[in-house]
C-alpha cells in the first residue's frame, strides 16, 4: 500500500502566481476589450544576445554531424565552462577551484534541493519576505508543522523581517539556527546587502556552525560600489556558505535554462568532515541529476566574457533603465519606493496602508497593470507590492502612464 508523503499537504495552498493568473484571467473575461499591462512575474522579454546565440547554433549543426556528435557530458557541468566560470569569478577577486562548482539547469532547483544536504531537524531562517522555493522546498521536505493561518507564515521557519525601518536588510536571527537563506540583491525588495552586512552573517554562521545559502542570481545587476556580487569577496565565507546562481536574469536564460552552484572544499557544518558537503552535493548531483543541455552550456560559455558578456550587460542595462521608469514614475505619483538601482525590482508601498492584494487589484481594475503582491512573499510583505522591470520598454511606459492618469490614490 502506497501512502503519499504528507509533508506536501503541509504546503499552504494558493501558490501566489496561479492566484494572481486566476484574478487576471477573471478581470480580461469582464474586459475582454482591455490590454492588461504584466509588471508581475520576473519573466525576462527582451532577445537573447547575438553572440550568445551564435554560440549555441554552432553547438546544434555539431550535434548534427557524427564526427562532432556529443551525448551526456559531465553531471557536474561541462569541463570547459566549469573552467570559465572560475575564470568569471577570479576576475572579481574570488578563487575557486572546478570541482567546486557545479552547473545546473537553473538557480531555482538548486535552491530547491541543495535543503536536502541537512538533517531534517536543521532549524531554517528565511528572510521575510523572500524567494516562495526557499520556503517551499523546506516545507514540502517536513521542516514544518504547517501554515499558521493567524500569523501567516509556516510554523518551525525562522523569519527575518525585512521592514523599511531596517532598510529591508535582514535582521540576524535572534537565537541558533543551522541554515539561513540570503538574496542578494533581493527578489523581491530590491535592496542590497553591503561587504559589512553580509559579514555579520557571516560572523553569525561560523559562530553557530550554521549554513549560509546565498543566491546571487541577481549580482549582474549591482551598478553602485561597496556590494558584493559573490559571498566569497568576504572573508570566512567558503567556511560557511553555498553560492547559487544563474544565467536567467544575467543574460535571458529564462527559458534556455543554465545555472550553477558553488559547493566549497572547506565548507563545513556541526558534524561535517573536512570536504564531505561538497562531495555530497557531487554524490546528489551525479545521482539524480544527468547535467545541463550541452547547447546552453555552450550558450552560457559565450555569456561569460568577450562579446557575449559586453552583450549581457547591455541587457541589464536595459531592464535597469526599465527599473528607473517605474522608481521614478511611481515617485512622480506620490508612491513610495525602494529598490530598482541595483535590482530589477521596484517595492512599492501602497498608499494609505491598505492591504498588498488590494492594491493589485486596485491597480488592475483602474490601470490594468499587474504587480506582484508583497504579501505572496511572506507577511513583512503585506504592504507593498513588487514592481517587475522585465518588460518592453514600450509596455513600462505604458504601465506609467496608466498609472499617473488612472490611480486614485
Ligand atoms: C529568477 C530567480 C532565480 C533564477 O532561477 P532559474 O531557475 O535559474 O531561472 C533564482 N533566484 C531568484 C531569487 C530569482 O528571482
Amino acid at each position: 500500500m502506497a501512502t503519499i508523503n504528507s509533508a506536501y499537504r503541509k504546503l499552504a495552498s494558493g501558490y501566489l502566481f496561479p492566484e494572481i493568473n486566476r484574478r487576471v484571467r477573471s478581470w480580461q473575461e469582464r474586459n475582454p476589450d482591455k490590454k492588461v499591462l504584466r509588471l508581475g512575474i520576473g519573466n525576462t522579454t527582451e532577445a537573447l544576445p547575438q553572440a550568445i546565440c551564435e554560440a549555441m547554433i554552432e553547438k546544434v549543426e555539431e550535434l548534427g554531424k557524427r564526427e562532432t556528435y556529443t551525448g551526456y557530458g559531465d553531471e557536474q557541468g561541462d569541463g570547459y565552462l566549469r573552467a570559465a566560470l572560475v575564470e568569471y569569478y577570479k576576475k572579481g577577486g574570488v578563487s575557486l577551484e572546478m570541482d567546486e562548482v557545479f552547473v545546473s539547469d537553473g538557480a531555482k532547483s538548486d535552491a530547491a534541493n541543495i535543503q536536502t544536504l541537512f538533517s531534517i531537524d536543521s532549524v531554517v531562517a528565511v528572510a521575510d519576505p523572500a524567494y516562495p522555493v526557499y520556503v517551499d522546498s523546506n516545507v514540502a521536505s517536513g521542516r514544518s508543522e504547517g501554515w499558521d493561518e493567524n500569523l501567516g507564515m509556516y510554523k518551525d521557519l525562522v523569519y527575518l523581517s525585512c521592514t523599511e525601518e531596517n532598510g529591508f536588510i535582514p535582521p540576524l536571527p535572534s537565537q541558533k539556527v543551522d541554515l539561513i537563506y540570503l538574496c542578494n540583491p533581493n527578489n523581491p525588495t530590491g535592496a542590497v546587502m553591503s561587504h559589512e552586512q553580509v559579514k555579520r552573517f557571516i560572523d553569525y554562521a561560523r559562530k553557530n556552525k550554521s549554513v549560509i545559502i546565498y543566491d546571487s542570481a541577481y549580482s549582474e545587476y549591482i551598478t553602485e560600489e561597496g556590494y558584493p556580487r559573490s559571498i566569497y569577496e568576504i572573508e570566512g565565507a567558503k567556511e560557511c556558505a553555498i553560492e547559487i546562481s544563474s544565467f536567467s536574469k544575467f543574460s535571458g536564460f529564462t527559458g534556455v535554462r543554465l545555472g550553477w552552484t558553488v559547493v566549497p572544499r572547506s565548507l563545513v557544518c556541526e558534524d561535517s568532515k573536512p570536504r564531505e558537503l561538497n562531495r555530497m552535493w557531487n554524490r546528489r548531483q551525479t545521482t539524480f541529476f544527468n547535467g545541463a543541455s550541452n547547447i546552453a552550456q555552450k550558450g552560457g560559455y559565450a555569456a561569460l566574457s568577450g562579446e557575449g558578456y559586453e552583450q549581457s550587460r547591455v541587457l541589464v542595462a536595459y531592464y535597469l533603465e526599465n527599473a528607473r521608469l517605474i522608481r521614478e514614475g511611481l515617485q512622480r505619483i506620490g508612491l513610495t519606493v525602494y529598490g530598482g538601482i541595483n535590482s530589477p525590482y521596484i517595492w512599492a508601498k501602497t498608499p494609505n496602508g491598505i492591504d498588498s492584494w488590494t492594491f493589485f487589484d486596485q491597480l488592475l481594475d483602474q490601470c490594468h497593470v499587474v504587480v506582484t503582491p508583497g504579501g505572496g512573499f511572506g507577511p513583512a510583505g503585506n504592504q507593498f507590492v513588487r514592481v517587475s522591470a522585465y518588460n518592453h520598454r514600450e509596455n513600462v511606459e505604458e504601465a506609467m502612464k496608466m498609472i499617473q492618469e488612472n490611480l486614485m490614490i
